[in-house]
């Protein structure tokens, strides 16, 4: 058995649609980057990289690849399941944390949880999805970006 960490943070700008988990949320702002910034579906490609020993996801999708922008981050995340499967692995279970001051997570967490539990081809009890906040402080907290952290287990 093997463990994988994944942990990401994308800036909140106006005039990006906000992407969690693959499912829109509603948002005056969105995240910042040169994908979809989805950060929680970043942070579970890491943690499945890692556990695998397969680098990071930007050597894999490096954010200079025109071929990359404004593309969904689950397009990663299928490839990336893909690769670990290819390894011998198989994926126990995802489990994650969305750092977010707004909005509130509650509503859409059934929505990304079955967008991740589809591309990664696993049970929906295998993918649990926290969300909290950083309590108003940090960059996080003055809602200036969006954070995510993730672990991983395969066999
Ligand atoms: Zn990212």
């Amino acid at each position: 058995m093997r463990t994988g960490i994944g942990y990401d943070v994308h800036r909140l700008a106006a005039g990006r649609k906000l992407v969690l988990g693959g499912t829109v949320i509603p948002s005056e702002k969105g995240l910042l980057g040169h994908s979809d910034a989805d950060v929680l579906v970043h942070a579970v490609c890491d943690a499945l990289l890692g556990a695998a020993g397969l680098g990071d996801i930007g050597l894999h999708f490096p954010d200079t690849d025109p071929k990359y922008k404004g593309i969904s981050s689950l397009t990663f995340l299928t490839q990336i399941n893909a690769m670990v499967r290819e390894q011998g692995f198989t994926i126990r279970n995802i489990d994650t944390i969305i750092f977010a001051e707004a909005p509130k997570i509650g509503p859409y967490r059934k929505s990304m949880q079955e967008n991740l539990a589809a591309a990664v081809n696993l049970d929906l009890g295998c993918v649990n999805i926290k969300a909290t906040t950083t309590e108003g402080l940090g960059i996080i907290g003055k809602g200036e970006g969006i954070g995510a952290m993730c672990v991983v287990l395969v066999e």
